[in-house]
């Protein structure tokens, strides 16, 4: 019976994700879903992309948070229309939130939508927003069992970003592993180990962004 209701609630999502992928291409948008734990620096990794392509691109942001607008007012500070969606409790987005708060930003003046999901490592990637692309922001520190112990999130993203590359002398990880790993979930997909701190490894990253469009 439990199944059944989450098959039931997981089928009703796509059918709200389906309509907001319309309303995105209609407009020729592209849209994507960062993905991550609590503390993997999601949003530094948004904010220095943002600085890195914002005379690129028309940026915008959703944020996806359980009660605040920490983030939410963090992006503000750069300059690009942010909207915030507070899940009141749930810890994921979902269709249904997002297809909310889209008429609060002018969706024909963007060329790139990005939303940052809420911190969780595990249901965000089960719930499909209509995103173009999902993209899996991991820390190094989090520890190198990670992705086979979270395989989902890695297999269903377009791209994995490797933060705080800055810390490993710190931190008994094995880098090497870490991709090691996400290539057998994922042959092929593209890593990039950066420091949102520093701003390592980030301009390689908003370039592929770039190159997606
Ligand atoms: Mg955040
Ligand atoms: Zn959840």
């Amino acid at each position: 019976m439990e199944i059944k209701v989450k098959l039931d609630v997981l089928s009703g999502n796509e059918e709200l994700a389906a309509a907001n992928r319309a309303k995105f291409d209609d407009v020729k948008l592209k849209v994507i879903n960062i993905m991550g734990s609590p503390g993997a620096g999601k949003t530094t990794v948004l904010e220095k992309t943002i600085d890195l392509l914002k005379d690129r691109l028309k940026l915008g942001v959703i944020e996806g948070d359980i009660y605040t607008t920490k983030d939410a007012d963090r992006i503000e500070q750069h300059g690009i229309p942010v909207t915030q969606i507070n899940t009141g409790g749930a810890c994921h987005l979902d269709a249904a939130m997002v297809a909310k708060a889209l008429p609060e930003l002018n969706l024909e003046e963007l060329d790139l939508l990005i939303i940052e999901n809420v911190g969780n490592l595990v249901c965000p990637v089960e719930f499909n927003l209509g995103e173009h692309l999902k993209i899996a922001v991991l820390s190094v520190i989090e520890g190198d069992d990670k992705p086979l112990k979270y395989p989902l999130i890695f297999r269903q993203s377009s791209a994995v970003i490797l933060n705080k590359v800055d810390l490993l002398p710190f931190c008994e990880v094995s880098l090497e592993n870490m991709k090691l790993d996400i290539l057998s979930i994922n042959p092929g997909i593209p890593i990039f180990e950066v420091s949102a701190r520093t701003g390592e490894g980030l301009k390689d990253w908003a370039d592929w962004l770039v190159t997606q469009r």
